[in-house]
């Protein structure tokens, strides 16, 4: 393994971060939108497009936060399984949960298609493995639900055939998602970020916004540049979320994930490890997710690698280290690179769209904003706009805190003993 690291995103070396050229700075807009990852920036396409004037301010620059530095699984993924939420929130709902996640992943494929972005969107699938012999016969159950009610041809692949979907013994067979795609998120933010500027949008970097305070009908934004007044605003800093919003700063659980990269592998040892280039992940409570490169000659490997050190280098052995355990021929392995960013969680695991003291908040997305970032965020403008298209599942009334909770999640170090303790004693 090298000895350290470069502590910079794998995207960044095909699609590098770049400050953009500063605008005059506004005194009014119609909306103000705080955060340019695919949220804000999908949020302003459309309201430019409906011919509104429409400003985007980034504390750093375009794509920093988590936009650029994401796994690239396009996987619309919800944190309670299916069966779960129609026990929660009954059948109906629980269907019309999911199925809005049908219709975002395809969203984002036409949105690709039509607007010609160039980010290696394929359309490849996801393994995920079962780490438990049980965890196999609870994706069976919640593979059934999912075929009968959403139409999906999700397959089981038992234990005795999983060498034809990932080279390691792990797992105890799993489970093929074939409708998530993989995506190169670097460039899918460049390509939003092109059909905003095209549209119109004026985006900010290095702009800092530090409050927003309700001025009649419309917004004061103040920013570290000067303040401006917005009929409308839409917070889309998700993980990012600080103290100039403390409302959101209250309910959003920022959780750092991590990822590393490794060599070039050669195609003889992908095609043993990765055979159908698919996205992958897997059952555990602390779980790994992973993939080819786009070019599929490396491996990028992400988790969330607890609470114990601070530093990415030894997160990055320890991800080593968990890489290596999944596919013991990778023990010597040489790692290229290693960054990490932070996902926005919710205290019941699901996206919001909430309009709060005239603010609309698009956040929450769990770890799975390729695709959710930029649907909410949509709904958030189209309700600015008068839209019907602004209905959405996760338009809520009720964004729940818990007690003692203000923007900075204590409990995670205990969260991560009891997941890690759960994985080791199969609870
Ligand atoms: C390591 C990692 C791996 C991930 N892997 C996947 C994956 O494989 N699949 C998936 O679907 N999702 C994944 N995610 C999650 C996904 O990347 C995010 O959900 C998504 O990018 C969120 O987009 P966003 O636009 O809401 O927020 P972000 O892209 O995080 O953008 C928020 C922006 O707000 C800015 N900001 C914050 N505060 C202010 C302020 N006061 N003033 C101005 N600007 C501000 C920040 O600088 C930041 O640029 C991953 C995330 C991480 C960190």
């Amino acid at each position: 393994m090298a000895d350290a690291l470069m502590d910079i995103p794998f995207w960044w070396d095909a699609a590098p971060r770049a400050d953009i050229a500063e605008s005059p700075f506004p005194t009014q807009t119609d909306v103000a939108i705080v955060g340019s990852g695919y949220a804000g920036l999908s949020a302003a396409i459309v309201l430019a497009r409906a011919g509104r004037a429409v400003h985007v301010f980034e504390k750093d620059r375009p794509g920093e936060g988590a936009s650029s530095r994401n796994g690239g699984q396009a996987s619309g993924n919800l944190r309670v399984g299916f069966g779960d939420m129609i026990k929660l929130y009954g059948l109906e709902r629980a269907t019309a949960i999911y199925r809005e996640g049908v219709e975002a992943r395809q969203d984002l494929a036409r949105f690709v298609a039509d607007e010609n972005i160039d980010c290696d969107f394929q359309e490849v699938g996801l393994f995920r493995g079962a780490y438990r012999a049980k965890h196999y016969e609870t994706m069976g159950r919640e593979a059934d639900l999912i075929n009968r009610h959403l139409g999906i041809d999700v397959q089981m692949v038992p234990k005795s055939e999983q060498h034809m979907e990932i080279g390691s013994n792990l797992y105890h067979g799993g489970m093929v998602r074939p409708e998530i795609s993989g995506v190169h998120p670097g460039k899918l933010h460049h390509g939003i970020l092109r059909v905003a500027l095209e549209a119109g949008v004026i985006v900010h970097g290095q702009t800092e916004v530090t409050g927003v305070r309700r001025d009649g009908e419309g917004h004061e934004v103040a920013t570290l540049r000067g303040v401006v007044r917005a009929q409308n605003v839409i917070m889309a800093t998700n993980g990012y979320t600080g103290p100039a919003t403390p409302w959101l700063q209250r309910r959003v659980i920022p959780i750092p994930s991590q990822i590393v990269a490794t060599e070039h592998l050669g195609k003889e040892v992908m095609d043993r490890l990765m055979p159908k280039r698919r996205m992958l992940g897997e059952s555990r409570s602390l779980y790994n997710y992973f993939r080819p490169s786009p070019d599929g000659e490396s491996i990028l490997f992400g988790g969330k690698v607890g609470t114990i050190t601070d530093d990415p280098q030894k997160k990055a052995q320890q991800l080593g280290k968990v890489l290596s355990e999944i596919f013991p021929e990778l023990r010597d392995v040489g790692l290229t690179h290693t960054w990490w960013g932070y996902t926005g969680f919710t205290f019941d695991f699901m996206p919001k769209l909430v309009i709060n003291d005239g603010v609309h908040y698009a956040t929450g997305f769990c770890g799975s904003g390729v695709v959710w970032a930029r649907w909410v965020a949509m709904k958030a403008a189209y309700n600015i706009v008068g839209n019907k298209a602004a209905e959405t599942v996760f338009a809520a009334e009720d964004f729940v805190t818990k007690p003692l909770y203000s923007g900075k999640p204590w409990f995670l170090p205990m969260v991560y003993v009891w997941y890690g303790m759960k994985d080791r004693l199969g609870l």
